[in-house]
């Protein structure tokens, strides 16, 4: 073993689920791989939405419960069965428990890192640029000359979003809550921007569609965006919600569907990536999208991990834009 002596490493769990007082930082005992796993030495790991829910209970988590979902860092110790990695690989991988040190990771979820990829990056592409990639291309297939509503434009999955979508050669409509972001969101690929704070969501979709609305809306806001986003989509248009960012949209009709013949889709990225086949194929698109600057990355804030509480505080703020990350010392 290339690592600490101790067995003990730091960590950012939780023995209770609720507000950010709930975050503790503090040691647990380094974990052990089994024949299939990995252990990785973490170098960046990425902070998203998700954290926040399996901290104040939006998603039920075992306790207690290590936070993260995705890190990139250096294999330092593999299970027997190992065939894919080796000691001294960098990776990324998305799993479980990745505000710590250390995680163990099964071996078919851990990808290599090409040369010229750095760490941050790859932990900053991991979710969010898998999940805006996934919606664009399976959710709703995005074509040429469509036009397509992005929430929270100037948010982690938000940027990717415009971004693919412009490359893929469709018209963006961006929602944002400031001046500041709508331009951050317009130098990322949105083609027209709506600050909802002042301006009417659908009345300006309505004006810059023709009053036909549009192809596909993604929603990862949520509750407050639900009325908003179906008032948006155009007949025989598709609706994803992908996220609660103001919380979880209330039961629905179905009914609510009709008069457009709507097609709704509620994803979450980890079911996309179920087999090895899968996984790979995602992957490899999105570092395809990265090495060719498709998609280029705009990290909001690197924290350390003792300061998970202050990313978790920044990230429910709508203060952040683009990627949180925490740096793990070497
Ligand atoms: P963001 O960086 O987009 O942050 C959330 C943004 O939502 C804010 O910046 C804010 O933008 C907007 N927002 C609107 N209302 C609220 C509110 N009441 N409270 C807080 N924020 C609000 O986060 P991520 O990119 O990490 O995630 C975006 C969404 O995508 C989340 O809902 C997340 O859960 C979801 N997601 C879903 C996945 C899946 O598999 N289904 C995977 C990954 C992410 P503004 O100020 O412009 O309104």
């Amino acid at each position: 073993r290339t690592m600490s002596t101790t067995n003990k490493m730091k960590a950012v769990y939780v023995n209770e689920q609720g507000d950010v007082d709930k975050l503790i930082y503090s040691d647990i005992p380094i974990p052990k791989v089994n024949e299939n796993s990995v252990l990785v030495k973490n170098r960046f790991v990425g902070v998203n939405y998700i954290d926040t829910y399996q901290r104040d209970g939006t998603y039920p988590v075992s306790l207690p419960f290590t936070l993260g979902r995705e890190g990139a860092g250096d294999v330092v110790e593999v299970g027997s069965n190992v065939k894919n990695v080796e000691v001294g690989d960098r990776v990324v991988y998305l799993g479980g428990s990745t505000y710590a040190d250390y995680t163990n990771v099964p071996a078919e979820a851990v990808e290599r890192l090409s040369e010229g990829v750095k760490y941050e990056d790859a932990a900053a592409i991991g979710i969010q640029a898998l999940t805006a990639w996934t919606m664009v291309r399976d959710g709703y297939q995005v074509k040429k000359g469509d036009t397509i509503l992005v929430h929270a434009a100037a948010g982690g999955v938000g940027l990717l979003l415009c971004q693919m979508i412009r490359h893929l050669g469709a018209t963006v409509i961006g929602t944002v809550s400031t001046d500041e972001k709508a331009t951050l969101a317009r130098e990322n690929g949105a083609d027209h921007v709506i600050v909802y704070t002042r301006e009417n969501v659908v009345e300006r979709v309505n004006e810059l569609t023709n009053n036909l609305g549009c192809h596909a809306v993604l929603d990862g806001v949520g509750k407050s965006t639900w009325d908003d986003s179906l008032a948006c989509t155009r007949r025989l248009g598709t609706l994803i919600s992908f996220g609660n960012a103001s919380g979880v949209v209330p039961p629905i009709k179905i009914q609510c569907l009709t008069a457009k013949n709507l097609k709704l889709m509620r994803p979450q990225l980890f079911a996309y990536l179920a087999t090895r086949e899968e996984s790979q194929k995602w992957w490899s698109e999105v570092f395809d999208l990265l090495a060719k600057k498709v998609i280029k990355l705009h990290i909001h804030k690197i924290y350390d991990l003792e300061n998970a509480k202050q990313a978790h505080i920044d990230i429910q703020s709508r203060k952040t834009t683009g990627k949180l990350l925490i740096r793990l010392r070497s």
